[in-house]
Formats: C-alpha cells, sequence, structure tokens
C-alpha cells in the first residue's frame, strides 16, 4: 500500500514537534493527515470519525492522557490498524510500552526515539504492508454505552458467548473453550466485553451476564459432548458476583439442568480489586470446588495479590496473563516471569495456561517450558457457536491439521 492511500493520526502535545511530523509526512506523499494535542484528543477522534485511521504515531508522555493510557483505550476499544510510538525516553522504557501495546492488541510497526527523521519514520511505515486478515476489526464502533442501553440488550437477548478453543500443548487436541461475552448490537455490530463489563461491575447488574453466560456456554458444552466432541467449558466470573452466597448452588443446577458434569465446567476469576465481602467469595469458591467445578486464577501476574489468592483459594489452574506470553520470545523479564509462574503450577499441581498466543514462536517456547494449555489468535480467534462447531467438526474430519478434536 502507499502512503498516499493510508490515512493518519499525529498525536504530540508539542506543537513544534507535532508540526515537523506532520510535514514529513506530506514529505513521504501522505495526504490525509490528522492532528491531537493528547491522548484523550486522539481517542475522541478515533471513536468519532467516519472512517478508520491506518496508521497513529503517537508520542507517550503527554498531558491529561498519556500514550500508554491512549494505547490501552484505543486497543479495548477494537482499534487494530497500526502504530508507531515516539518518545524521548530512554530504550528500556520504549520497549516496555511496545510490549504493553502489543498486549492489548494493537498493531506496532515500531517504536521510534526522538529526535525522528523521515528516514526512521520511511522504514517503519514500511512494514504497514496490508493488514492482517484476522485483526480487520474496524474502529467504527462506538466505545461506551449507557447502562439503560446494556440492560435494553440483555433484555432482548442480544449477548450471547463467543467461544475459543483451549489447546493441549503436547498432543494438541482441543481439550474445551472458553466463553467471552459478546455484544450482537443491531446497529454497532458485535460489541467486545470492554464496552460493557465494567458498566455492569460499577451498577451491580454483572449478575445477569453471568447467568446468561453460564445457561449458554453449560447448553452449548453440552451439546458438543452429546455430538461426540468432548469439550469443557469456561466462563468468567466477576469477583463482584461471588457475595451472593446462593452462587455455588445456582450453578451446580444449571450444569445438572444441561447433564454436564461439574468437572466440565471450569470458573475463571481475575482480582482487579479488593475483594468487599471476602468471607462470601471464599465460601462460594470452596463450595464451588468441592462440588467438582474447576476453579481458573485469571490473568495471573497482573492481579491484585495474585501470590496470596493461591494459598486462599483452592484453584485448579493457573491462566498466565497474556502480556507475559507476547513478550516471553524477546523480553527476557517477561520470560523469567513465564517460566516462574509455569514452575508455581507445577508445585501446586495445577494446570498452567497460556493465554494470548499469537505466533509459532509462542507456541514452541510454552511448549519447551512445560506449559499444559495454549489458547490464542495462532490457534483460533473466539467465534459465535456455530461457527466454533464448524471449527471442531472441520478438526475432527481433517487429518492434514496442526490442531486435533
Ligand atoms: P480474559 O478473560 O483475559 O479473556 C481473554 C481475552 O483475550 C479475550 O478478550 C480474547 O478475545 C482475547 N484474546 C484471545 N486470544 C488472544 C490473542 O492471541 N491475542 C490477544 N491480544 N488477545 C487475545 P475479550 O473477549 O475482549 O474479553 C476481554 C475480557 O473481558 C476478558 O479477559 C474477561 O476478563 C472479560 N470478560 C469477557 N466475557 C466476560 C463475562 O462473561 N463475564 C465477565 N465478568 N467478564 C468477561
Ligand atoms: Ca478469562
Ligand atoms: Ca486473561
Amino acid at each position: 500500500m502507499r502512503i498516499s492511500d493510508l490515512s493518519f493520526l499525529v498525536v504530540e502535545d508539542h506543537d513544534f514537534q507535532r508540526e515537523t511530523l506532520i510535514e514529513m509526512l506530506k514529505g513521504l506523499q501522505a495526504k490525509d493527515i490528522h492532528a491531537a494535542a493528547n491522548g484523550q484528543e486522539a481517542f475522541d477522534f478515533l471513536v468519532s470519525h467516519r472512517t478508520p485511521i491506518d496508521v497513529i504515531i503517537s508520542d507517550l508522555d503527554m498531558p491529561t492522557m498519556d500514550g500508554l493510557e491512549f494505547m490501552r483505550r484505543a486497543g479495548e476499544a477494537g482499534y487494530r490498524r497500526s502504530v508507531i510510538l515516539v518518545s524521548a525516553l530512554d530504550r528500556t522504557l520504549l520497549s516496555a510500552a511496545e510490549a504493553m501495546t502489543k498486549a492489548y492488541g494493537v498493531r506496532l510497526l515500531g517504536a521510534i526515539s526522538k529526535p525522528i527523521t523521515q528516514a526512521s519514520l520511511e522504514a517503519l511505515l514500511e512494514n504497514h504492508g496490508a493488514p492482517e486478515p484476522k485483526l480487520q476489526a474496524r474502529f467504527t464502533q462506538r466505545a461506551s454505552y449507557s447502562l439503560d442501553e446494556i440492560m435494553d440488550g440483555l433484555e432482548n437477548n442480544q449477548f450471547e458467548p463467543f467461544f475459543q478453543p483451549k489447546v493441549d500443548l503436547a498432543t494438541r487436541r482441543v481439550v474445551g473453550a472458553e466463553a467471552l461475552a459478546r455484544w450482537r448490537h443491531p446497529q454497532q455490530g458485535i460489541v467486545p466485553p470492554a464496552a460493557f463489563i465494567k458498566i455492569l461491575e460499577d451498577s451491580g447488574k454483572i449478575d445477569e451476564l453471568m447467568w446468561m453466560m453460564l445457561r449458554k456456554g453449560i447448553a452449548f458444552c453440552s451439546s458438543l459432548n452429546a455430538g461426540g466432541l468432548e469439550s469443557s467449558i469456561a466462563v468468567n466470573l466477576s469477583l463482584k458476583s461471588l457475595n451472593n452466597v446462593d452462587l455455588a448452588n445456582r450453578i451446580t443446577e444449571i450444569s445438572r439442568a444441561h447433564h454436564l458434569d461439574a468437572e466440565k465446567v471450569c470458573l475463571e476469576i481475575t482480582e482487579t480489586a479488593a475483594t468487599t465481602n471476602l468471607g462470601a467469595a471464599l465460601e462460594n469458591l470452596t463450595r464451588l470446588r468441592m462440588k467438582g467445578f474447576g476453579l481458573s486464577i485469571d490473568d495471573f501476574g497482573t492481579g491484585y495479590s495474585s501470590m496470596q489468592q493461591l494459598t486462599r483459594i483452592p484453584f485448579t489452574e493457573l491462566k498466565i496473563d497474556r502480556s507475559f506470553i507476547a513478550n516471553s520470545s524477546t523480553h527476557e523479564p517477561a520470560r523469567v516471569l513465564l517460566s516462574s509462574s509455569l514452575q508455581i503450577a507445577r508445585q501446586l499441581n495445577i494446570k498452567a495456561v497460556a493465554e494470548g498466543v499469537e505466533t509459532q514462536q509462542n507456541w514452541d517456547l510454552l511448549q519447551e517450558l512445560g506449559c499444559d494449555l495454549a489458547q490464542g489468535y495462532f490457534i483460533a480467534e473466539p467465534m459465535d457457536a456455530r461457527s466454533y462447531m464448524n471449527w471442531v467438526q472441520t478438526l475432527a474430519t481433517n487429518t492434514t491439521s496442526m490442531f486435533v478434536a
């Protein structure tokens, strides 16, 4: 793709530097150039602009909303086109920012230290090429919705689970799927959880989503097993939902109603904040475990006192956060954290799952380090129920595939 065909957004608080960048882009024949003075302005522009921006060139250190937060919010809201990070910070900080950006799903063309030259900019733009087909999600959706809109959507049955496979690294066998919430919005298309989970949690309404996810997820898993495709199902539980002491009994009722053994259901829990009602959370988790459900500690390594949780809760699975996987091949500290997490899992005799496995290189390293299960775009993206069913059925008949149903 030619530079003259691309659209750009330059995010830089320093007027002179912003103008210099714009002049450089013009020198490279760019025509469609937009500018913002900080992350907030840039984010507002991205969500309101009619057509997606192909390349964002962003400074890191800016007032109001810095480049890190801007990258996170853009990634969470589904921005999947290219980014170039620019900074006067030293190289280690820049590579940490690089790693973070990738972990949020943004496609990074590279990072450059200031002062920028036209040649260094041109070299990075050559990496742009055609967008990867898997990551073609357009950034045309709204990034936020009101609680009323979300509740209407729930009442009108517009929410459903998408399914992403979990694969055994040693045998390449698909062992189960994680259910990830999606809103099939009548105007906006498929809306990701970043646009509604927090609002539901903050307003005390997350349980409504949870019951839907449990019912539909368990029913789907049950139909896979009935069709001869042995499978487990993982559902995400918000810590807020653990306040209800009746939770374990109700989840048991749902799996009984669908004739699915508790062993086939795993509940993934992320600790994003201190628990308000620790007693109830522990009671629920212990009871769920007693009844045979699997318990997974999600985003291990990033949560609030992950280590302490391990000693209190009878987890059966440790799910290593994708930021450690994404950078493990190139970034020594991430690799160290990854292998020590795997060691912790081994010593506690629980399964280790790597999420965000995106490349063959990630896969090979995890296999070498003895991780049990893998999940990520390298295997498959989350899919709706019908696509998932087709995907596993194709594996079951295709002998040349890398994975096995
Ligand atoms: P999570 O539980 O850590 O789920 C994994 C997220 O990583 C999913 O994002 C998935 O689409 C994404 N992912 C999968 N493979 C890759 C990969 O190879 N690379 C990258 N960069 N990302 C990958 P998603 O579906 O947007 O969900 C985001 C978060 O929303 C989930 O993170 C989970 O914490 C939360 N969530 C999703 N569904 C529910 C739900 O039903 N209830 C609750 N309470 N939270 C949910
Ligand atoms: Ca999860
Ligand atoms: Ca996770």
